[in-house]
């Protein structure tokens, strides 16, 4: 039962070849059996589980209907969940109940999905690796000794270790794609104002967009109907019409115009992962894609540009974990200021630390012209090559990293090598664009991903691409051995 995708469960349970408890018990026995090899969950919720399991089954039985109804599902530990740990991956949340649910959340749960726990991840969603975790590094099924990729790492191993059929996750600068890739996943990224973003604990707020992980772009379809929407609590989520993605993924490739950026395949990419993005390029010309060259000339300054933005916001949206609002809170302080400081010191791990010192930096009065405000010129001119893009092409794609999953701890010493890893994902966030990885092939074992990028709302296109991709490939279908 496990084995099944979201699309498989909703029918497995519409033709009562199984109930949702039924298959509720079968996710929660396999976690605890596999679990410990992999440190995918930070908090389990059985008891939530089972309720909203028989609550789904309930429902089914009175008639109802609905893809999500009765689908289990994870949520990465920054959406927030009434009366249940919401950790952010941090000892300065680890004693946090949300008082309230997530928008995502509380959609989820109105569409019938079951909570089986919250996945681990990098500590506030900064990382690529899933090491930054207060709760510990999380495994690579394909390869204990390797990392799965972060923020959204726990989500991604638990997915493709089929404890769960898919997962949320949140995406700053790859953290939805990045994981996927190294996990042999489908991951989307949502145009920024497609999912709401409140309830879900703030890294960088221009840049932060949560969405679905799964095996098949089928079921990021599925995962994403029931996220996206305008919600009026967020000021920054666009009231914009959410299409039925399901029902579009049959679309024909015929004529489709790939732009394949020279950038995407400069020094730094693995030659055997351009290999095989060129193999997945020559499966979609197959079905009638058309590629172009391209050229997206700002792309170098991307990472620069990003690790100054990113760190900034999230100096700002941090400052309120200070032990008195939020947060840790350390033992007998002297006086206010020593308050402050020891709880955010014992609050906060090493990469968080770092992070919130480069954006205090880079906003503080004599340096806010020479780092802030340059990084916000080249976003724009990131998002400028890519509208000069899309005038001629439909989607654009490269490789998803540059890199297979490294070992744990290899880039311990040296954090700007692991900011490289991201160099194919954050353009994406810096522009606002929907993006999608998928999988395309192994090295050396390990998964390797192909991104698609497309035009603002256009997460329907990226799903038909992929879906008629996977329907022509079968690297989706594999699963990693022992799991
Ligand atoms: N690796 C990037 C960072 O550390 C992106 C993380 C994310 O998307 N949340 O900031």
């Amino acid at each position: 039962m496990h084995q099944l995708t979201l699309a498989e469960i909703a029918r497995g349970l519409a033709d009562k070849k199984f109930s949702s408890e039924e298959l509720t018990k079968t996710l929660l026995a396999r976690i605890a059996q596999l679990d410990p090899q992999l440190n995918s969950f930070i908090t389990l919720t059985e008891d939530l589980a089972l309720e909203q399991a028989k609550a789904a089954d309930a429902r089914r039985a009175n008639g109802e209907t609905g893809a999500l109804l009765g689908a289990p599902i994870g949520h990465k530990d920054l959406f927030c969940t009434l009366g249940v740990r919401t950790s952010c991956g941090s000892k300065m949340l680890d004693n946090f109940k949300a008082p309230y649910d997530a928008t995502v959340v509380a959609k989820l749960a109105a569409a019938g999905a079951v909570t089986l726990g919250k996945t681990n991840m990098d500590e506030f969603a900064m990382g690529s690796a899933n090491e930054s975790s207060y709760y510990g590094a999380v495994k690579n099924p394909w390869n204990l000794e390797h990392v799965p990729g972060g923020s959204s790492g726990g989500s991604a191993a638990a997915v493709a270790a089929r404890l769960l059929p898919a997962a949320t996750g949140t995406d700053t600068g790859g953290s939805i794609r990045q994981p996927a890739a190294l996990t042999n996943l489908t991951g989307l990224k949502p145009t920024y104002g497609r999912v709401s973003r409140w309830g879900m604990i703030a890294y960088a707020s221009s840049l932060d967009q949560g969405g679905p992980l799964a095996r098949t772009a089928e079921d990021c379809a599925i995962l994403l109907q029931g996220m996206a929407g305008f919600d009026p609590q967020d000021s920054t989520s666009i009231d914009e019409p959410v299409p039925d993605f399901s029902a579009n993924l049959n679309g024909s490739l015929q004529g489709l115009r790939i732009g394949v950026p020279k950038e995407f395949f400069s020094e730094g990419l693995d030659a055997r992962i351009a290999e095989l993005v060129h193999n997945s390029i020559k499966v979609l010309e197959k079905l009638g894609a058309v590629i172009k060259p391209i050229s997206l000339p700002n792309m170098q300054h991307a990472i620069p540009a990003y690790y100054v933005i990113a760190p900034a916001e999230a100096s700002s949206n941090l400052s309120r974990f200070d032990g008195v609002r939020f947060g840790h809170r350390c033992e007998d302080p002297k006086d206010l200021t020593d308050l402050y400081k020891r709880s955010r010191a014992e609050g906060f791990g090493p990469e968080v630390q770092r992070r919130i010192l480069v954006g205090a930096y880079a906003l503080s009065a004599g340096y806010y012209d020479a780092y802030y405000l340059q990084a916000q010129k080249i976003r724009r001119l990131i998002k400028n090559d890519f509208m000069t893009a899309f005038n001629e092409v439909d989607i654009i794609l490269g490789p998803t990293t540059p890199n297979p999953a490294w070992k744990i701890g290899a880039k311990n010493s040296d954090p700007v090598s692991a900011y490289l890893e991201d160099v194919y994902t954050i353009t994406a966030n810096l522009a606002g664009l929907p993006g999608l990885s998928m999988p395309a092939g192994f090295v050396d074992g390990l998964p390797v991903g192909v991104q698609l990028l497309a035009p603002y709302f256009q997460e329907g296109r990226l799903l038909n691409v992929a879906h008629q991709y996977q329907l022509n490939t079968d690297w989706h279908t594999r699963s990693p051995a022992g799991f």
